[in-house]
């Protein structure tokens, strides 16, 4: 819980950056919204269009905006759009993406690893699996969604969390075997179907946020009533649509080196995803040194490329995400290499605090 209470700091910061309006207006309420999911805290802002009769949606609705929705619901015809959301992002944790659940795919692909003939994989997951490995080539493997063994002897979540208490090394030989059944060369993709060498665990908690947002953004388009919306899954964000008021989206870029502060924001028009890994969101530490959850699959150890966070701005949130974390393994030249050959901005904040980013980003970039 120490955990989720960080990203809940982070997640106010956005919500307060995300509703600035321009002074003297009368502010139309979003219908708001926070959860915990995939681990992590989701914050949802959604602004629908006013009703063309009637009176207006917007403006009404108060602190307890879900609840007075749910209220009017028959009266105006409106579904809650907040818990439509969180079914999309159950249901993609639980059909697609978890390795711990037995209803998902990747569970499934994990147990059958080293089957002859592999495992059928859906259309939808099987377009990601070609972007990430795409990611994982022109990264070197930074990004290696085939790390699942590693992270599970790790098991930095879990101690983060307050889960597990006890928090001891991995043992140097588990180390070195567990890395040997990493690889994502080793792993195939082919008419529909995943082929995986025995004992291989995938592991996609590195982009499970970023793809939430894209399903989020789908779904948003196929209901023409929203037209604006900010959403954070953890340290992954979408701005979608405009606000009421056509002011700039403002996403807040946190201060890895005091994560309930922020260093400055992104001013953003329209549809965008923003995903950040940093050193503080998950972590625990030993004998005075940090060990974070985000692993360098040459060294097997939490990466050490001296930065502290990545943000990564993109039109696709599933890139984006992977962009975040390979960028962080990457550190800040090679990283800036990568976002570039993908069409993302991307900056840095190192341990002595200092900012580097890519050019396209200062357009959009506002330190405090
Ligand atoms: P967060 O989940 O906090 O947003 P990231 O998006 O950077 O952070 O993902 C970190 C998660 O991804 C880890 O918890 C682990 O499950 C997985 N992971 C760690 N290192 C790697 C890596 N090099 N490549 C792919 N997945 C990784
Ligand atoms: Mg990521």
């Amino acid at each position: 819980m120490k955990s989720l209470n960080k990203i809940l700091s982070a997640c106010i910061i956005l919500v307060l950056c995300s509703t600035l309006t321009a002074c003297g207006r009368e502010e139309l309420k979003p219908l708001q919204r926070t959860d915990i999911a995939m681990g992590t805290i989701i914050n949802q802002s959604i602004y629908i269009e006013e009703k063309s009769s009637g009176g207006s949606w917007l403006g009404s609705f108060g602190e307890n905006s879900v609840e007075r929705s749910n209220e009017n619901r028959e009266e105006t015809g409106f579904t809650d759009l907040t818990q439509e959301v969180m079914s999309l992002i159950d249901s993609l944790e639980k059909e697609l993406l978890s390795w711990r659940l037995d209803s998902s795919e990747i569970y499934r692909i994990n147990q059958e690893s080293g089957k002859d003939g592999g495992t059928e994989v859906s259309e939808s997951l099987y377009t990601m699996l070609e972007h990430l490995l795409e990611v994982s080539g022109k990264s070197n493997g930074a990004l290696d969604i085939t790390i699942g063994d590693v992270v599970r002897l790790w098991d930095i979540d879990e101690y983060a969390s307050g889960e597990k208490t006890g928090f001891r090394l991995p043992d140097q030989k588990l180390l070195t075997e567990a890395l040997k059944l990493t690889g994502y060369q080793k792993i195939a993709i082919e008419n529909g179907r995943i082929y995986l060498p025995e004992g291989m665990n995938l592991d996609l908690g590195a982009v499970g946020k970023g793809a939430a947002l894209d399903t989020i953004a789908e779904y948003f388009v196929s209901r023409p009533q929203v037209t604006g919306a900010v959403i954070s899954v953890g340290g992954s964000i979408l701005t979608y649509g405009r606000k009421p008021d056509a002011s700039d989206w403002r996403v807040a870029v946190i201060d890895p080196l005091n994560p309930s502060q922020s260093i400055g924001y992104l001013a953003l028009e329209g549809n965008w995803c923003i995903s950040t890994s940093g050193d503080y969101e998950r972590y625990v530490e030993l004998e005075g040194k940090r060990y974070h959850h985000i692993i360098d699959p040459s060294t097997g150890y939490p990466a050490d490329s001296g930065v502290k966070s990545v943000t990564v701005l993109g039109r696709d949130g599933l890139m984006s995400d992977a962009l975040s974390t390979a960028c962080f393994v990457l550190g800040v030249q090679e990283g800036i290499r990568l976002a570039h050959e993908f069409g993302a901005e991307v900056l840095f904040v190192d341990e002595n605090g200092k900012i580097t980013m890519s050019e396209g980003m200062m357009k959009y970039y506002h330190g405090n």
